[in-house]
């Protein structure tokens, strides 16, 4: 009786786990497909992310690295992810560079005096309390000017005058980037006093563009600013009359000791492969003159209001999905190199990874880098991303910036490529702010990346790894080595 009892016990035991086992088989397939395409319409209908992109950039506001607004940024942040439900909410302690811009006034002097409207880039010093008067000398590009090698530079204010043109896929930014991040100190190098850009951007109205420069490079740093497009084409026009003109550039930007701010991180804890990880990124901090609404709180709404949907699934995804805030993007991706060294043991365990880094433009390109082997799960997350009117790409994604060190320790990557048309109309502009964000497109990116989540973290394959890259080592000397 007993032994018979023991016999139907097991049987009973056996049974439940063939059963748990079919379930979990059963929602690979089918299931899996129709739950994401369920989580996808729901966050076309509504989600939090309007709501939480508009109480960041209401509440908080600028949020550049080291400053108050990034603390507060930060104690935010952990609250909203934990009102959403997420678990393991908590901080990530990251060392910060202290920037603060001050004021600044840049001005043609002589021939013909104007007042002109720019911007301190992130990382340059101020000038003395009289300001810097020099002669002023145009490149068209940086590339002009790492090709200098005598000595016309010296003691002048160089000019970099490279146009950027809006694209839909932003793509004009990596060729004239360069000359915001690498001129300053190719001008230093050369023995120019002073840099002045041509603001990386499309506006149209009369705002500068700021960003970070390089600094190092066996310099010591110089004044460097970025007209808005109106005033660069007042300096251009000026110049071109073939008559000296020379400009006037007070700046007290400096830079200050280094802070604390932190990485904040929320799970949704996955059931029989907890262990792997699939993780969605934004980052926190924004710069100073907006208020950080399409870049990147844009990105801080998608992913979060993505984790709330598939929480309201009910359904608990196999693997773990992790969502990261990073600190510090924009003034040296702090956050992003904290989060690699702080989780070293376990990046073989990071099944694949995306950001939300482009603002708030609606996604119409899904590109991947995976290991070729597995391009037909990517496939599957296509066919539920393409009524939303995203096309697939190829698998030659390069990613985001933010989880840029995973993906270079063999990390695969989804890359949702958003409408970029008016992104730099804004970018790191004053005109940064939250009436530029479309509901809509926003929650589309919100149903993308809920969507492509729950996908990947209840697949029953993975992604594969990549191949292991060597830490890029690119420096702005490589423009003058060409
Ligand atoms: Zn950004």
């Amino acid at each position: 009786m007993q032994k018979q009892l023991l016999i139907i016990i097991a049987g009973l035991l056996l049974g439940l786990s063939t059963t748990l086992a079919a379930a979990a088989e059963a929602i690979t397939s089918a299931e899996i497909i129709r739950q994401a395409e369920l989580i996808r319409d729901q966050a076309l209908q509504e989600s939090e992310a309007y709501a939480i992109v508009e109480e960041l950039t209401m509440l908080v506001g600028p949020r550049p690295a080291g400053s108050a607004g990034d603390k507060a940024a930060v104690v935010w942040a952990e609250e909203m992810l934990r009102s959403l439900g997420l678990a393991n909410v908590h901080t990530e302690a990251v060392t910060v560079p202290h920037w603060d811009r001050g004021s600044l006034a840049v001005q043609t002097i002589s021939p013909y005096p104007q007042l002109l409207t720019a911007t301190s880039l992130g990382g340059s010093i101020g000038t003395a309390e009289r300001g810097l008067q020099a002669p002023v000398v145009r490149v068209a590009d940086v590339k002009e000017l790492a090709a200098i090698r005598g000595d016309e530079l010296a003691n002048k204010i160089v000019f970099i005058d490279k146009h950027m043109e809006r694209r839909q896929d932003g793509g004009d930014y990596e060729s004239t980037v360069a000359g915001r991040g690498c001129g300053p100190m190719l001008a230093e190098q050369r023995g120019a006093l002073a840099t002045v850009i041509r603001s990386v951007g499309t506006s149209e109205h009369r705002v500068p563009h700021t960003g970070s420069m390089s600094v190092g490079g066996n310099v010591a740093g110089i004044p460097a600013v970025a007209l808005s497009n109106a005033d660069a084409d007042i300096l251009a026009y000026q110049l071109q009359r073939n008559e000296p003109v020379t400009l006037s550039i007070f700046s007290s930007a400096r830079s200050l000791p280094e802070e604390q701010s932190a990485n904040v991180i929320g799970d949704i804890v996955g059931t029989d492969k907890a262990d792997e990880i699939v993780i969605l990124g934004a980052h926190l901090d924004s710069w100073d003159q907006g208020t950080g609404a399409i870049d990147d709180g844009a990105g801080v709404a998608i992913i979060s209001a993505a984790a709330k949907l598939i929480l309201d699934s009910g359904i608990k995804p196999r693997r773990t999905i992790r969502f990261v805030l990073f600190a510090n993007e924009e003034f040296g991706l702090s956050g992003a190199r904290a989060y690699a060294k702080a989780h070293e043991t376990t990046i073989d365990k990071h099944v694949v990874g995306m950001e939300a880094d482009f603002g708030a433009g609606a996604v119409w390109n899904f590109s991947s880098q995976v290991d070729e082997s597995r391009l037909s799960l990517v496939q599957r997350i296509a066919k539920v991303l393409q009524p939303l009117d995203i096309k697939y790409g190829n698998n030659e994604a390069s990613g985001g910036a933010d989880i840029s060190p995973l993906r270079a320790a063999g990390m695969p990557i989804l890359d949702f490529v958003q409408d970029g048309t008016h992104y730099f109309d804004y970018h790191h502009t004053p005109d940064d702010t939250l009436d530029k964000i479309d509901r809509q497109a926003l929650n589309q990116n919100v149903a993308v990346y809920a969507a492509a989540a729950f996908i990947a973290a209840n697949s029953n394959e993975d992604f594969g790894r990549l191949t292991i890259k060597k830490p890029d080592h690119w420096s702005c000397d490589a423009l003058t080595n060409k």
